[in-house]
């Protein structure tokens, strides 16, 4: 079976075509700022990779440039897109009655649609390709995969605020968690390489990239995590704030006279590594920032490892046993600065740091950074969304 995955973002498309029967990866790619004259199409096959300046006004086109590569006589590998089975989408946000990855049809398009309000950076975009992709290849199945059922089932205790009831009960006000796909799927890989049941594991997993999240998983389940209602909930990010008072929105709205629409822009938008920092939203320059002394960068680096680690401690205590800490994502994955530093801050948990490790186990590399006799291991692990949105497409399709 040949599974075609997208995930759709604001500006751009990850794609990525599978073969199940072994699992591998026939193209993949990655077309960016499109809607903009620098659209590019970033398309490998065969080991080869090919950039290429295009024109996409719009995701529909996008797409449609997507796929023609994907059967171009020369860059291609495919002969038609009949090849293609059945089509994934990763989709940010299913609300609260979606536990699981569900062929999409109106019911499900609707339910994207009606929590785009709650991740409006995500599910229209990922709408956007469900449209599209759906009117390009008509025949087949589409199936939507939720980045919120892997946590659907957190207990009430995580998963409710201290307000109102009638908040939760008519507004549908609750924590949500995002990031869930990625979650199981270091979950999964965690409990083989441990040598677990995936029924019994217990960890802390991290998921740090430009968007930021950790979930406490007791028995290959997720018991609690840090994303909210919305993203904005938790660790520091990229350009999100993650845990405030809640009371610095109506502080700021009645001193700095700023509006509702200022407040969701600033808090996601501008702040986070790039609102303390002044420097940049991404971590690589941060630590560049801080290591040229600029003391901005250096405090937004000390936020985000303290809040991590603040986090791991709580997580520590609600678990029945923690078998491992788990890092992922484009920080977890590559910034050993990073790593080093949350190790250090998980020494009282047990965490005995392995430096060498932590130097070898990089770009795309599985491992412990701690040594064998740690009592609290660290592992890396990088995260594959797009293979367990194809794993979760095939079982839904072969239903
Ligand atoms: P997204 O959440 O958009 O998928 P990623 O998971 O790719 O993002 O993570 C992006 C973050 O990963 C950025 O802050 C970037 O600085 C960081 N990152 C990626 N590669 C490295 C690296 N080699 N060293 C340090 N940080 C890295």
């Amino acid at each position: 079976m040949k599974v075609f995955v997208v995930n759709c973002g604001s500006s751009s498309i990850k794609y990525q075509l599978f073969e199940m029967a072994d699992e591998s990866v026939l193209a993949k790619g990655l077309l960016e700022r499109i809607g903009t004259s620098e659209a590019v199409l970033h398309h490998s096959a065969g080991g080869q990779r090919h950039d290429s300046p295009v024109e996409a006004p719009d995701h529909s086109a996008g797409l449609g440039l997507i796929l023609e590569a994907v059967t171009d006589s020369r860059i291609g590998v495919l002969a038609n897109l009949d090849e293609i089975d059945c089509v994934g989408h990763r989709v940010v946000h299913g609300g609260e009655h979606i536990h699981q990855s569900a062929l999409i049809d109106e019911a499900i398009i609707a339910v994207v649609r009606a929590n785009a309000e709650l991740a409006p950076l995500h599910n229209p975009p990922n709408l956007a390709g469900i449209t599209a992709a759906m009117s390009a290849l008509p025949k087949i199945p589409h199936v939507a995969v939720f980045d919120t059922a892997f946590l659907a089932d957190l207990p009430a205790r995580a998963f409710r605020y201290a307000l109102p009831k009638d908040w939760y009960s008519q507004y549908h006000v609750r924590r949500y968690g995002f990031h869930g796909t990625s979650h199981q799927c270091v979950t999964l890989r965690a409990a083989e390489l441990l040598g677990a049941s995936t029924e019994k594991v217990n960890l802390i997993t991290v998921h740090l990239g430009n968007g930021c999240s950790m979930t406490a998983v007791a028995g290959g389940k997720a018991v609690d995590h840090s994303m909210g209602l919305t993203p904005l909930e938790g660790l520091v990010m990229g350009t999100r704030c993650g845990d405030i008072d809640p009371a610095v929105v109506f502080y700021m709205a009645r001193r700095a006279g700023l509006s509702l629409e200022d407040l969701d822009r600033i808090l996601n938008k501008e702040s986070g590594l790039l609102g303390v920092s002044g420097v940049s939203n991404d971590m690589r320059d941060c630590l560049t920032a801080a290591d040229d002394g600029n003391a901005d960068a250096a405090l937004a680096v000390e936020l985000f490892v303290y809040r991590i680690v603040k986090y791991i401690g709580a997580y520590f205590t609600v678990l029945p046993g923690c078998d491992a800490v788990v890092l992922t994502g484009g920080i977890g994955e590559n910034s050993l600065p990073i790593r080093r530093r949350i190790c250090q801050g998980l020494r009282r948990l047990g965490a005995v740091a392995d430096e060498e490790r932590n130097k070898i186990i990089v770009g795309g590399k599985t491992g412990p950074i701690t040594t064998d006799d740690s009592p609290l291991p660290v592992w890396v692990i990088p995260t594959d969304e797009e293979l367990m949105i194809a794993r979760e497409t095939q079982a839904v399709v072969e239903k």
